[in-house]
């Protein structure tokens, strides 16, 4: 097992759609509060959806003493409308975000005044400086609607040259996938960190939806285990605890500058696989 305990760890929410939901995920915050994470961040929704609950989540954060970024997605966009956001972000106190571009809500809609994340970092440089940490997302797997891997990472590169200060991965289970995304990034002169995005398993249809949607692939032998544990759902999380907990520690071990959960608003798995790895104690 790798020495973890100096890595930086982040962990992501995604704004509450009820008074019960916000409830639950006050305590979820309190419970990774003790974790000492570098930073949280709250996902955004395109087309205007949880725009307000990101800001909302990222305010209480901030007010109880951690730092927070939210998700900025340039979809549906004009120049206009993202200089009023970044004045909203400035006015709140707020010094890092994750830019993105996001997807048309449905395949519906137009796509604004930003065709790709890189039109919006460069953006966000122009008008705000030095002033905010801008995280951006990358695909070690390849981004679904990418016309070829080399387009792909062209793109990456292009969105890194525009002012990215670092960048989150979309999850995986290949660390192949990553340590060559990395290095052939880092060829090219994207020599930002590149911090894995992990999903802790903790529902296997859940899984199997969102890697069908954004292009992770499972490997066969995760998804024939998980499949054969039917409804058993203790035996998916403790299959799923040390699935993930054995990535993490391969990943700890070459190196990585940090880990980015995807907590799914839910603490158990991601505090079990954190103490797992001595991390954030
Ligand atoms: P881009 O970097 O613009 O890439 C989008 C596609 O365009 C890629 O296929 C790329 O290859 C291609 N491309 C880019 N530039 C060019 C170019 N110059 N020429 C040709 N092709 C190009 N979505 C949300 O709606 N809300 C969220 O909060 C959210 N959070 C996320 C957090 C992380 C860490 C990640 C990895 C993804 C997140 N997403 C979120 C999903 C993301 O919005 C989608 O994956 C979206 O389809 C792409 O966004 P992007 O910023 O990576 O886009």
């Amino acid at each position: 097992m790798s020495d973890a305990t100096t890595t930086s760890i982040s962990f992501e929410f995604f704004p509450p759609k009820t008074p019960e939901g916000a409830d639950k995920l006050r305590l979820v915050r309190q419970d990774l509060y003790a974790l000492n994470p570098h930073f949280f961040s709250v996902t955004y929704g395109a087309g205007g959806s949880t725009q307000d609950g990101t800001l909302q989540q990222v305010q209480a954060i901030l007010a109880e003493g951690h730092d927070a970024a939210p998700h900025f997605s340039c979809i549906g966009a004009t120049r206009d409308s993202v200089r009023a956001q970044l004045a909203q972000f400035k006015a709140a106190g707020i010094r890092r975000m994750v830019a993105l571009r996001g997807d048309l809500p449905s395949g519906h809609g137009t796509f604004g005044e930003f065709r790709y994340a890189s039109e919006l970092v460069a953006f966000i440089r122009e008008e705000t400086g030095t002033h905010f940490h801008i995280e951006v997302g990358c695909y070690p797997e390849v981004h679904p609607q990418a016309k070829s891997p080399e387009s792909d990472l062209k793109a990456y590169v292009t969105k890194v040259k525009a002012g990215a200060t670092s960048a989150i991965t979309q999850y995986f289970f290949n660390t192949d996938a990553y340590f060559r995304f990395v290095d052939e990034a880092y060829q090219q002169g994207a020599d930002i960190p590149v911090v894995p995005g992990i999903m802790p398993i903790i529902s296997s249809t859940q899984l199997m939806r969102f890697s069908d949607a954004c292009g992770a692939e499972i490997p066969r032998w995760v998804r024939l285990r998980l499949q054969s544990f039917g409804d058993d759902s203790a035996s998916i999380k403790a299959f799923g605890l040390e699935v993930v907990t054995d990535l993490c520690d391969q990943l700890l071990t070459a190196g990585v500058p940090g880990l980015h959960f995807y907590t799914m608003n839910q603490s158990t798995a991601v505090k079990q696989i954190c103490q797992n790895l001595r991390l954030g104690v």
